[in-house]
């Protein structure tokens, strides 16, 4: 690629990112990444009816958080800023006017009410009603193509509401081209003439969207598929002002877990799953949960959602952020739609808990629980170390581990019925014994002395090991049974199994 490649995530900061933003900001991070390019992050505020407080917060706290920082933005990097489309106001009517004063745009001043007949009467005939090249002239709308130039101007001078719409052409072919989708031909004659500019001194998305993309020297433009129908009045504005056009990239839809449709907040709220990166608190006071919070990990959540659309043609299903930058191609990504799965998130995230450092895991989980905060972190730590494997979320370990941190305070039932058996007492008196003579309490030392009297006594190691397994976790589950005990030491050992042997009594 020779141009230095300059890729934007231009979000509208309506509400808080649903992942399938999250994941067209990864995409173009990944593909400016890839070709040494520029990662830019613009925001799309020129909807004002939408704007929701917090939300280009909210955006930028989840990049950082996924570890995609953009590069140029809004208070960083700022060569081609402003990047609020609402702090560039003024630079989008000269364009307008432009394109007015080249014919390929004009003003409209029909009103809404006006419109809104026109569909209704459209409507009755079973038509549906488009403002293009077949009514634009006939003078049953009232615009600059048919009004005289005086009396437009007069319009405009008396303050009437106008929009500036742009002339789609007539009967003519037009070539796109998408990097995902291939070459695709449309037929101008189905386009309507889309409002550009409104007299309120805002323009559109669709003005503001590709005079920015020009004047941010962007080279790609990657983004959800719901903006391939724009694709054809982009390319032709392009073609209007004379500019060379970016290359498109369009993203699949991401797929409901199951049946059709998008994926949306429903979905989640209905599975149990997050579709938030953030957890999010609208101004109306509800709360949308996030994956952060929910407890994934970044790096899994960035190798999830690389997925969903792209593959690297190979079994490999694990990537670092690094690895994904190394082999990315939009050539991989699909056309059809991706479905999402919340379990293989899951799997995900279990391999990720692998890579983490145990005191990291250990000091979160501390800081979550209560109870652990008058305990040694180190001690989390190897307690962490003995029971993340079986783990999805810091939020699984207490289940996983409360025995390393408190006494059994009763005992599984059905376990109960399996493990003890009349001799059960006798048995586990004289565990306390060899667990008394240990001197030196290291696993190795409880395993050869249990396990070597086990052995020369021919009992069968049910018969010891799920007694004692019970009387120091409570149920029969749990990792080793000497690294528990060595974990909680010589005298809590012998506590709960004296404990265990009260019952029995
Ligand atoms: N502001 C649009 C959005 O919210 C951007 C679409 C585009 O990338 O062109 O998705």
């Amino acid at each position: 690629m020779s141009k230095n490649v300059r890729v934007r995530f231009a979000p509208s900061p309506t509400g808080p990112l649903h992942i399938g933003g999250v994941r067209t900001a990864l995409f173009n991070y990944l593909f400016a990444k890839k070709h040494g390019g520029d990662f830019v992050l613009r925001i799309e505020d020129t909807d004002q009816n939408r704007y929701v407080e917090g939300a280009e917060d909210y955006i930028v706290e989840s990049l950082n958080w996924c570890n995609i920082p953009f590069d140029e933005g809004p208070g960083k990097n700022e060569k081609f800023g402003p990047y609020r489309q609402s702090e560039r106001k003024h630079l989008y009517k000269q364009y307008a006017d432009q394109l007015i004063a080249e014919g390929k745009a004009y003003y409209a001043f029909d009103t809404s009410e006006q419109l809104d007949t026109h569909r209704k009467g459209h409507e009755a005939e079973g038509k549906t009603f488009i403002y293009n090249w077949h009514n634009r002239e006939k003078g049953r709308l009232v615009n600059s193509l048919v009004l005289t130039k005086e009396e437009t101007q007069a319009k405009i001078d008396a303050g009437e509401d106008y929009v500036v719409r742009f002339k789609s052409p007539q009967d003519k072919t037009l070539a796109l081209k998408d990097l995902i989708r291939g070459d695709m031909s449309i037929d101008t004659n189905v386009l309507d003439d889309k409002i550009l500019f409104k007299s309120d001194g805002m323009p559109t998305y669709h003005l503001a969207n590709i005079v920015d993309d020009h004047l941010m020297e962007i080279t790609h433009v990657i983004r959800g598929e719901e903006w391939l129908p724009s694709l054809a009045l982009h390319q032709l504005l392009y073609d209007a002002f004379g500019w060379e056009a970016p290359e498109f990239a369009h993203l699949p839809l991401i797929l409901k877990p199951t049946g059709k449709g998008k994926l949306s907040k429903r979905d989640g709220d209905k599975m149990g799953f997050p579709v938030f990166p953030l957890e999010y608190s609208s101004p109306d006071g509800s709360i949308s949960r996030g994956y952060k919070e929910d407890g994934y990990f970044p790096e899994a959540v960035v190798n999830f959602l690389a997925f969903l659309g792209w593959n690297p043609g190979t079994e490999q299903e694990i990537f670092s952020l690094e690895q994904l930058v190394a082999d990315f191609d939009l050539a991989r990504v699909n056309k059809a739609g991706a479905r999402f799965d919340p379990d293989k998130t899951k799997w995900f995230n279990h391999h990720y808990m692998q890579q983490q450092l145990d005191l990291d895991l250990a000091t979160e989980f501390k800081a979550k629980n209560i109870l652990l905060k008058d305990i040694d972190v180190n001690y989390i730590a190897l307690v962490v170390g003995l029971i993340k494997e079986r783990a999805t979320f810091v939020s699984d370990f207490w289940e996983l581990s409360h025995f390393f941190f408190v006494s059994p305070t009763d005992y599984d039932e059905k376990a109960s019925k399996k493990a003890l058996k009349d001799d059960t007492a006798d048995i586990l008196n004289k565990v306390i014994e060899l667990v008394n003579n240990t001197e030196d309490f290291t696993v190795e030392n409880l395993q050869t002395n249990i396990k070597g009297w086990i052995t020369t006594n021919e009992i069968g190691f049910g018969k010891v090991m799920m007694p004692l397994r019970l009387a120091l976790v409570g149920a029969l589950q749990g990792p080793d049974v000497f690294d528990i005990m060595f974990m909680i030491g010589k005298a809590e050992t012998v506590k709960r199994i004296e404990a265990l042997v009260e019952t029995k009594k």
